[in-house]
């Protein structure tokens, strides 16, 4: 008995349903007519452009080159160098040798850490990220010995470099666009006004007095920035033909306090292994 009403209620529901469905495709579609105008006409779109998904900035830079740290820094001496002796004086000959490398000395110390001043890290990863081309460091820490072979000059005596307070570099690719860097540099310090209100960093100035470069530097409270073309500046560390770019501190914001030289720091300041 239950299977027949099962059955008798399973033909009613597929009978009801094929009625619907012809009543269904008797119906004729209702058709509204469009009206326009006379004047009427179609939109122009632009063709949607697919949108690329913005890199992350950690594959954006190991693309084409590493972010700069410390490390690209580091003394180039390099006890396997030749001797260079200084005929310049023949009464006083003098040999240079160079320094024990890298791997048996130390950055310089700063803030009680091996380090360079850190404005230089940020200046030349900025130049990288805004070029998108290699920053190349021909010249960053110089302990005391490879100072003075590298660079037999008076005014070397006394540099930079040896504190971790002066860099030199170039840009692959931009190689004779130096003042374009330098414009650059002044963008830095835009920004950096922009977003942390450092507004006693904006200013450059030319700097007036005679130096050994023939395009006036230019410095603001923290840097001092030179151009070298391709004729000078020439040591051991730039003997490329290339005009480069060299940046001094002269003021750690961190500290507070004016960045000289002294041979204290030069010759103390820094960890021999
Ligand atoms: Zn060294």
């Amino acid at each position: 008995m239950k299977c027949q009403r099962l059955f008798l209620i399973l033909a009613i529901f597929l009978l009801s349903c094929s009625k619907d469905v012809k009543t269904f495709n008797k119906k004729k579609p209702i058709v509204e007519k469009i009206q326009r105008f006379q004047k009427d006409q179609n939109i122009k779109t632009k063709i949607p452009k697919q949108n690329h998904l913005d890199l992350y900035p950690f594959e954006e830079e190991t693309a084409c080159f590493f972010n700069i740290t410390k490390e690209f820094f580091r003394c180039k001496g390099n006890p396997l160098n030749p001797e260079r002796v200084d005929t310049s004086n023949p009464d006083n000959v003098k040999v240079y040798l160079d320094c024990v490398g890298p791997s048996k000395h130390g950055l310089p110390l700063i803030h009680e850490k091996e380090n360079v001043y850190p404005i230089l890290i940020d200046v030349l990863n900025y130049i990288q990220r805004k070029t998108k081309k290699r920053v190349v460091i021909t010249c960053g820490h110089r302990c005391p010995k490879h100072n003075s072979y590298a660079d037999t000059s008076n005014s070397a005596k006394t540099s930079k470099h040896m504190i971790g307070a002066e860099v030199d570099f170039y840009v692959q690719g931009l190689e004779n666009s130096a003042e374009k860097i330098v414009d650059l540099i002044f963008d830095y310090y835009k920004e950096e006004v922009q977003y942390r209100g450092l507004n006693d960093y904006l200013n450059f100035q030319k700097y007036q007095k005679q130096t050994d470069v023939t395009t006036p530097p230019w410095h603001n409270k923290e840097i001092f920035v030179k151009i070298y073309k391709s004729s000078e500046g020439r040591d051991f560390n730039n003997r490329h033909p290339f005009s480069y770019i060299s940046i001094q501190v002269l003021y750690d914001k961190i500290s507070k306090q004016k960045v000289n030289y002294s041979w204290e720091r030069a010759n103390r300041g820094y960890l021999i292994h």
